[in-house]
Order: structure tokens, then sequence, then C-alpha cells
């Protein structure tokens, strides 16, 4: 993927003065329910009305959606409110008929992204296409594996291509129904800075309340745009419920959200700015510095432990370390958890210098 800036031209081209913004029903339930919800959203500041055509549902049994039978009603949606239509794909078929039915934005869903023969299959149908697709990432965290998706569909001459971070989901109950791991959506934006990245809150997030926190976040991170579920009766709605907002609310989110600029180029905040980043990389020198230091002295007992035949690890002075340096911590701040994860890593590092010594 060497030209990453063709992928982000469609988005370029909105010339658009807010985030990108797709919004509509988890899933299409009937023609009055999609047409209501969307004359609600005309308005707006949406730019795609999004809803699901086929679910993929975890256990049988649920609405798994009204299949193309819906593609009519989003064309009805285009023809009367001029809203730009959006919709999952998760096979070649699906492809196919939202082809026909002019859909203009196909997004591959997370449970779709865990399968490169999937996949492969939707970029094969979709070759040389000019919509818009996005890929979700796959349930589990793995980059590779959501970019790999990326680089299929770029092989395949799509090129008006982006991505929805959705988050991942744990075996653990968490505050989020699919937790956000915000680390990994910054490696992608630092690997591939053109690429659009947009953020899906409600599937993030799984409650409603929770939307406007978790889009502030994604803003603040310098995403391109949002994905909310909107319906006008979300208490009642066939599926994720408890996720989807009203038409009000999502405007109301929308206006509560603070757009920040990436940079800015006013002098004193500039200059104020410099010298809190020469301060940083002053700091981020001296850490480096010290433990560098650290781990020589590391070295050095290294070599007492390897002439008095003792283990690396002893794991009373490692508890002691951890207990003392957790309370140093919070006097100054930090978190334990911070705290812990970095002495683990500092300490891991000091046993491989260890290691090296006593297998020399
Ligand atoms: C959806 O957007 O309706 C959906 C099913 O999402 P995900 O693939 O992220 O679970
Ligand atoms: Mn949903």
């Amino acid at each position: 993927m060497k030209n990453q800036k063709e992928m982000r031209t469609w988005l370029d081209d909105m010339n658009l003065d807010h985030p990108l913004v797709v919004a509509g029903p988890c899933s299409a339930e009937t023609e009055e329910q999609v047409l209501k919800i969307a004359h609600e959203l005309k308005d707006t500041d949406v730019n795609y009305f999004r809803a699901g055509i086929w679910k993929p549902r975890t256990r049988p049994g649920m609405f798994e959606g009204v299949g193309a039978l819906g593609l009519k009603w989003l064309q009805k949606v285009k023809e009367e409110t001029g809203m730009k239509t959006a919709t999952e794909v998760a096979n070649a078929a699906h492809v196919k008929l939202a082809l026909e039915h002019d859909i203009d934005l196909l997004w591959i869903g997370a449970r779709s992204t865990v399968s490169p023969f999937i996949v492969q299959e939707i970029a094969d149908a979709l070759d040389g296409t000019d919509k818009i697709v996005l890929v979700k990432n796959p349930v589990n965290p793995d980059l590779a594996l959501w970019l790999g998706g990326v680089e299929r569909l770029y092989t395949a001459n799509i090129k008006n291509l982006g991505v929805i971070h959705r988050g991942f989901s744990t075996y653990e109950k968490t505050k989020y129904r699919n937790i956000p791991e915000w680390q990994l959506a910054i490696e992608l934006q630092n690997k591939f800075p053109d690429l659009p990245l947009i953020c899906d809150p409600s599937h993030i997030t799984g409650k409603r309340d929770m939307i406007l926190d978790v889009s502030q976040t994604a803003l603040d991170l310098n995403f391109d745009g949002l994905m909310i579920e909107t319906h006008f009766d979300p208490e009642n709605a066939w599926s994720d419920a408890a996720q989807q907002v009203t038409p009000a609310a999502l405007v109301q989110i929308m206006n509560d959200l603070k757009i920040r600029k990436e940079s800015s180029k006013e002098a004193a905040y500039n200059n104020e700015l410099n010298l809190l980043r020469a301060q940083i990389d002053v700091i981020d020198n001296s850490l480096i510095e010290a433990l560098g230091k650290r781990m020589k002295v590391s070295d050095g007992i290294g070599k007492l432990k390897k002439t008095g035949n003792v283990s690396v690890l002893q794991t009373s002075r490692w508890n002691e370390i951890l207990g003392k340096m957790i309370l140093e911590g919070e006097q100054k701040g930090l978190s334990e958890e911070f705290v812990l994860r970095m002495f683990k890593a500092i300490h891991q590092e000091s046993i491989n210098h260890q290691e090296k010594i006593l297998k020399n």
C-alpha cells in the first residue's frame, strides 16, 4: 500500500468542516422505520445513512436482518432525502446486490475481517469499484489482520478505502462492550497516516450514555469520523437496543463534541507548545540515560550472581521494589497500573541482561 494519499481522496473531496458522520439504525427493520429515521437525519451533519441489511448475529435465532428487500428501502432513502447510503456486506452475493442497488459505502464487519477467505471473496467481488469501502477491525486485537484486509481490497484496485475502529472483544467483563485498545488505532495511524480512520462508539460502548465520551476521545486522537447507530425508538430496536440513540440525541452529541484542530498556526500557541515539547525531549533523554545506567548496574549484579552461582530471579526482592515504587508513583500522580506495567518491562529487560551474562 504505497500511495495511501489516494485512499483518502474521497474524504478530502467532501471538504467537510466537521468529522464525517455515518448514522442510521443498527438494522433496517421495516420500510417505515428506515424512512422515518432517514427523514429525521436529513438536515443534520450526517453524511451517510447506514442500515444493516444482513446482520451477523453471535447466536442463531436472533433477528438476522431483512435481506435484499431492505436495499430497496435504502434506495428510497436516497431518492427522498438525498443522503448517501451505507451497509455491511459479508460475501460476494451481498456485494452484487448492494452494487445493483447503488449503495454508496460498503463496510466489512468485524466478524468478517477475521477471515481472510471472506475478505478476499468480497475484494474479488468489488474489483475496481469506485464505491467507498471501509474495513472494521477484527474482533480480536490483531493489527496485521486488520491491515491485511485493507491490503486485499487495495490490491483488488479498490482505492476509496478507510477503516472503522469498533473495539475488541474480551473474555473479562469491562465497562465497554468491546474494549477500545486505543493504542492499536494510534499504531495504525502512525503506520498509515493517510488511511481514513472512523470510530464506531456504538459498538465500542454498547451503551448510549457512553457514546459522547468515547466519540470525544476518538476526535482527540485525530479520527476522521464517527459511525453512530441511530433509531427513533432505540429501546424497541430489533437489534442493539441499548446502544442506539435518537436522531435528536445524535444532534446533541455532535453539538457537544469539541472539535480540536490537529495543529494551530497561532504563534503564541506554537511557542508555548515548542517550549513544552523541548522539556519533554530533555526528560525523555534523561529517562533513557537513567535506564541505560540501571541496566549497567544490573549487568554488574549478573556477573556477581554468576560467580556466586545464584539464580537470576529473587521474587522477594522484586516484590519489595514493586511495592516501594507503587507508593512513590502514587505521590507523583502515577497510577498503580502504569507503575506496574513500567516496572514489569524494566524488570524483564534486567532479566534479559543478566541471563545473557549467566549464559556466557
Ligand atoms: C454493525 O455495524 O451493525 C455491526 C454488526 O458491527 P460489528 O461488525 O462492528 O459488530
Ligand atoms: Mn449494531
